[in-house]
């Protein structure tokens, strides 16, 4: 299997090649050069299988680089009932994603039972140990640079955390994370993670990434890597987990199942668009965003219409405060008939801070089985609320998000699986907010802000992370 750029100018490479890298040369992402097809037979095999096996079986077919014996290790060490841990009452941990039944035909798919409490841990994990691997393979290392508004830079460091050939260079805005995110992060002691306090906000962290990373000569003396969502080895774990939920709620292949997913750069529902174009019986894919709703507009008016971090709002469902949706080119491409020359011409406005309409291509959607939503701080609060009084379950703020947008959507005959893509803990005040109570923490995370912290406070200076790189490195 080999992997093409979405822009069709640069090289097909194999996954191995690709898995360290970001973007394409050509500036596109890659996607495998076709998508495997699994058969009715396929579907029946994969139907009994647990969550390391069905992985197994998936992902075999999207990585022939690594051979099958290695690729199986390294998935039955990443998707361990004790990893992912944290599961609601009456869940079996053995799942890795399990799921938990509101009422007839309408459940949520937890993603979210791993060490930093969000979906992120699904691909990140998989990724740390495939990192790993590729790199002593090669005899290679690398520094990984990013920025971090919360989720992500601590996913990607408990997914690190201890991995020869791998440093992690981690940039957040200091004091402007909530507490428990800032312990999260902070109080990992393991040598090869550093946190960096950016004296500045998101954007000012984000901005000496970039800096760094525009270095052409600097990025490669150091080796710098990154693990953002465009990330392909990301993409690729999050498709088994549509699988397992397809699986958990159906009897039989001949049953469609509609998923509910709550979006920011759209890595979690371009695996489930690639699960569909795989074979898995899905009929309604749900794009569910906030108030920074791009993708919202896109699906229902066919323009795309990236906003500025000046236009993007800040809401109570945080990770999904995203008006560029990074991985949307992934699904443009398939919609586009796989033509880069097609997506080049549409990106040559999008990369100049501007938008692009394919109205005529709006019929086409719903072959996709594309639709979406989008809620606000009110909506969410209520739905909170709701779910707690109906179900006796409590939500964070963007799996609220996305039921809101399925109990809209939804065909009551068809069984519906709504993505929790974080556990209530993470979001404290804005559960209290809604239904005037603390959410429940699991028991080994309740002292974490109390624990001893590891990090540098910076200037937002490109320079001082630089020097920072170069003294780490010795
Ligand atoms: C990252 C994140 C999302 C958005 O996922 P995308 O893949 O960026 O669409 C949604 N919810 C939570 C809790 C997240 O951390």
């Amino acid at each position: 299997m080999k992997y093409i750029s979405t822009r069709g100018l640069s090289p097909a490479l194999s996954f191995s090649d690709i898995l360290l890298g970001g973007l394409a040369p050509d500036g596109g992402l890659y996607l495998p050069e076709n998508y495997p097809q699994f058969s009715d037979a396929d579907l029946s095999a994969m139907r009994g299988l647990n969550y390391r096996d069905l992985a197994f079986y998936i992902l075999s077919r999207l990585i022939d680089d690594i051979p099958a014996a290695d690729l199986k290790n390294i998935i039955n060490k990443t998707y361990l009932a004790e990893v992912y841990g944290y599961i609601r009452a009456g869940q079996n941990a053995e799942d890795i994603t399990p799921t938990l039944k509101l009422e007839r035909n309408l459940y949520l798919l937890s993603l979210s039972n791993g060490p930093t409490l969000a979906f992120k841990d699904m691909a990140m994990q998989l990724l740390g140990n495939l990192f790993e691997y590729v790199l002593k393979k090669r005899s290679e290392t690398t520094n990984i640079l990013g920025a971090t508004s919360g989720d992500t830079g601590s996913a990607a460091e408990y997914a690190m955390r201890g991995k020869q050939g791998v440093r992690v260079f981690m940039l957040s805005p200091h004091q402007k994370m909530s507490r428990f995110q800032t312990a999260q992060m902070f109080s990992l002691q393991d040598d090869n993670i550093f946190n960096i306090a950016v004296k500045g906000v998101f954007d000012d962290a984000q901005d000496m990434v970039k800096a760094v990373s525009n270095d052409a000569a600097f990025k490669a003396k150091y080796k710098i890597g990154a693990v953002n969502s465009i990330n392909w080895g990301r993409i690729v774990a999050q498709v088994v987990y549509y699988f397992k939920g397809y699986f958990a709620v159906t009897e039989n292949n001949s049953q469609k199942v509609d998923f509910a997913v709550p979006s920011g750069n759209f890595g979690n529902v371009c695996a489930g668009h690639i699960a569909r174009m795989m074979g898995l019986p899905i009929n309604q894919l749900i794009v569910a965003t906030n108030e920074n709703d791009v993708l919202d507009e896109f699906f229902k008016t066919g323009t795309y219409r990236p906003r500025g971090a000046a236009n993007t709002y800040h809401t109570s469902s945080p990770s999904m405060d995203i008006s560029k949706a990074s991985n949307f080119e992934r699904f443009v491409y398939d919609l586009v008939g796989r033509d880069g020359a097609k997506v080049r011409e549409l990106w040559s406005s999008v990369d100049k801070g501007g938008a692009f309409e394919i109205k005529e291509l709006l019929p086409q959607l719903a072959d996709y089985g594309f639709v979406s939503g989008s809620s606000s701080h009110a909506n969410r609060m209520q739905t909170i609320r709701e779910t707690k009084a109906k179900y006796n379950v409590v939500i964070d703020t963007h799996t609220a998000d996305g039921l809101k947008v399925a109990l809209q959507l939804r065909n009551k005959d068809i069984p519906m699986l709504v993505l929790e893509t974080a556990l209530p803990a993470k979001f404290e005040d804005a559960i209290i907010e809604a239904l005037g109570q603390v959410p429940e923490r699991p028991a080994s995370l309740n002292n974490i802000e109390n624990l001893p912290q590891k990090f540098e406070v910076m200037d937002a200076s490109v320079d001082a992370i630089k020097d920072f790189i170069v003294t780490k490195s010795q």
